[in-house]
């Protein structure tokens, strides 16, 4: 068996385990990387079983075109994932089977975290994000599930919901894994050019030495000098740059002693979308 592709048959699968057995779930969109497997491998380490899913899910997405162009490649995702481990079951549902009635996301109230950086640039996307992590829960009921620090402002928006809906998941962070210029490992990078995907180091570059500057100078200072370097490279087009507290997530204008800082970013590189985000202190 290679993937299950209907709640029915994971189901039954599940059912057949052990009744204490510790489930650990992936939930991903494929287009496997080294990012995804190091969630693979951190699950399988921590559980008896784990779950990966694989669902392009079209409720998170703003743009049709992004949606459309999103890479699948699902028979190397395959391979990735029983090179880590042949016993870990993937889970790949249709649209329909996810979205009984209607393809529409659900409304919550994820106090205030989704209204800024990516909530406020791509309209209704947490509440996709929200929708089918809920739906995942619910299906595969896992006790823990693993989701990477890439997508800061997504783990912190689960970890809300997982609070508000009192889903019982214990949510597990896991740290970037970059390419070897310090590229944030993606699945749309795949769609950078060779040249272009080299030179997107530079996004990494800047984090590095904007969160330099964060230790000596002003949080304006900081913000002024990366819009400035991304005004005066012509390959990457600035979206935002935003210092946050990495509670609230709410963009600072001055920093207060004993408070933890994370720098998030979202660069355009032709009409690939690229974030990323660091650790200030
Ligand atoms: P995606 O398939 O993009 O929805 O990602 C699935 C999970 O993998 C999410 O929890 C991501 O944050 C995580 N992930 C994606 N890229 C990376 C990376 N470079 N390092 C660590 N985790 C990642």
């Amino acid at each position: 068996m290679l993937s299950i592709h209907t709640i029915k048959a994971l189901e039954k699968n599940l059912k057949s385990l052990p009744k204490e057995t510790c489930l650990g779930l992936v939930p991903t969109m494929g287009a496997l990387h080294e990012g995804h497997a190091s969630l693979f491998k951190k699950a399988v380490e921590e559980n008896d079983h784990v779950v990966v899913s694989i669902f392009v899910n079209p409720t998170q997405f703003n743009n049709n075109s992004d949606l459309e162009k999103y890479p699948k490649t699902l028979d190397a995702d395959i391979k990735l994932i029983h090179s880590i481990s042949p016993n870990i079951l993937i889970f790949t549902p249709t649209t329909s089977e996810i979205y009984s009635s209607a393809v529409e996301s659900n409304n919550y109230d994820f106090n205030g975290l989704d209204k800024v950086m990516e909530g406020e640039f791509r309209d209704n996307h947490f509440n996709g994000v929200g929708t089918i992590v809920e739906a995942l829960f619910t299906i595969i009921k896992p006790r823990k599930a693993y989701f990477g620090e890439k997508d800061f402002q997504q783990l912190c928006i689960i970890q809300k919901l997982t609070e508000i809906q009192k889903l019982g998941v214990k949510i597990i962070g896991c740290p970037i894994v970059r390419e070897s210029n310090g590229l944030a490992m993606s699945s749309r990078n795949e769609r950078l050019s060779p040249e272009v995907r080299q030179q997107a180091g530079f996004i990494y570059q800047s984090m590095l030495t904007a969160k330099h500057k964060f230790g000596t100078e002003s949080v304006l200072k900081t913000k002024e000098w990366i819009t400035t370097e991304f005004k005066n490279n012509p390959n990457f087009e600035l979206e935002y740059f935003e210092i946050t507290d990495i509670d609230t997530l709410t963009p600072i204008k001055e920093r207060i002693k004993e408070t933890k800082y994370r720098a998030f970013i979202a660069v355009f590189a032709d009409d690939v979308r690229l974030i990323d985000n660091i650790a200030l202190n």
